[in-house]
């Protein structure tokens, strides 16, 4: 703040072609373009970690809290924010006390207030709890819950980044994204445009769920093949038990079968397997959990976290889990309700649900209705 000015901060960032890294994998440095400038210009850190088998920002918030508030900082500076906000999963309460004494601290040595380092900016922070709910952590959700609303998906434009929390413009950031910004503005965005893939550069938090050997949170470059992550760093299952699919990205990621690992973890080479990244939780399922049964786990998901904002996913969604568990081929039934959900859901919660079946119908093969591939 004393030595260095915004621009200079956006450079590094455009530099470095950091993309978010809570599942949407929006360019950071073009976010900060789109937002408006104004005096309740505000930035919002994401940690309302929801996608079932990801606990990287919750070892952020725990463990590396002064890195979150670091990057927040940054990217306030940056975008011309003089408020910021960090929402923290409600069942993270030891992220959330841990959060709110770091940043007390860091008040206490000048790094934020009304007179950051005696430059005249003002920087003030709220660190408050989430609401409990998945798809509140997509933005327009976040923003609704963080205004005292229900945490429902909003239709857009506006964009938040023209008119978001109280209709300032707002810049919503993921935890692990944050996180991300004091290396690369230390260390220069070239240096971290040198790791990972030209196309997709910078590291990526994975978690690994129980099962695994080694289960817990991995940094690697993009890139990195999913068969040395499952293999190398997790060692496999525990008790020698044999990998039947893995899921990744959440559940509504998308599954990989066991002999279809050797894939880079990198977007658009999960995206041709018909899988993504998303937040980057692996979770890893062996033949003691029947295909039949993560069907059905995965629609019970679908049916209790549809937000209920728009008719296709709120009713689409308990569809769903009635065809998964009647247990036969869904036949033309799933055909319907799968157009009905990419074509006319307001956020990606709907619209990725039928990609997230048909990846898990492909990943176990003859072991599922046919049905549900197509
Ligand atoms: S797609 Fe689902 S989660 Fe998204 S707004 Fe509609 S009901 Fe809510």
């Amino acid at each position: 703040v004393t030595t260095s000015d915004p621009e200079e901060v956006r450079e590094h960032v455009a530099a470095s072609g950091l993309r978010g890294r809570g599942g949407a994998g929006y360019g950071v440095a073009a976010k900060w373009r789109a937002v408006r400038r104004a005096d309740d210009t505000v930035v919002v850190a994401n940690g309302d970690e929801g996608d079932p088998g990801s606990y990287a920002d919750r070892l952020l918030m725990e463990v590396h809290p002064r890195r979150v508030l670091a990057g927040l900082a940054l990217a306030c500076f940056a975008c011309g924010a003089a408020r910021g906000r960090v929402l923290v999963r409600s069942e993270y309460p030891t992220a959330l006390a841990t959060l709110r004494r770091a940043y007390e601290r860091a008040c206490e040595e000048g790094h934020f207030g009304r007179d950051v380092h005696g430059t005249g900016r003002v920087l003030e922070v709220e660190v408050g709890a989430g609401h409990g709910s998945y798809v509140a952590g997509e933005e327009t959700a976040l923003i609704a819950s963080l205004e005292g609303g229900r945490g429902c998906a909003r239709a857009r434009p506006p964009y938040p980044t023209e008119r978001g929390l109280w209709d300032a413009p707002t810049v919503v950031g993921n935890v692990e994204t944050l996180a991300a910004l004091p290396w690369i503005v230390s260390r220069g965005g070239a240096a971290y445009a040198r790791r990972g893939t030209p196309s997709e550069p910078g590291t990526k938090l994975v978690s690994l769920s129980e099962r695994f050997a080694r289960p817990g949170v991995y940094e690697v470059e993009l890139g990195t093949s999913v068969e040395h992550i499952v293999h190398g760093l997790g060692g496999g299952l525990r008790e020698g038990a044999r990998l039947a699919v893995l899921q990744i990205g959440g559940p509504l990621g998308g599954f990989l079968p066991a002999d279809g690992l050797d894939v880079a973890l990198a977007d658009a080479e999960l995206a041709a397997r018909g899988a993504a990244l998303g937040h980057g939780g692996l979770v890893a399922f062996d033949d003691s959990v029947g295909p039949a049964d993560v069907l059905r786990h995965t629609w019970q998901f679908a049916a209790a976290e549809s937000c209920g904002a728009c008719s296709p996913c709120r009713v689409g969604s308990r569809l769903g889990l009635e065809l998964a568990t009647a247990g036969e081929d869904p036949g033309e039934d799933w055909v319907r309700l799968a157009r009905v959900l990419e074509e006319a859901s307001l956020c990606a919660f709907g619209r990725r649900l039928p990609a997230a079946v048909r990846g898990l119908a492909r990943a176990y093969g003859q072991r599922f209705p046919a049905g549900w591939a197509s």
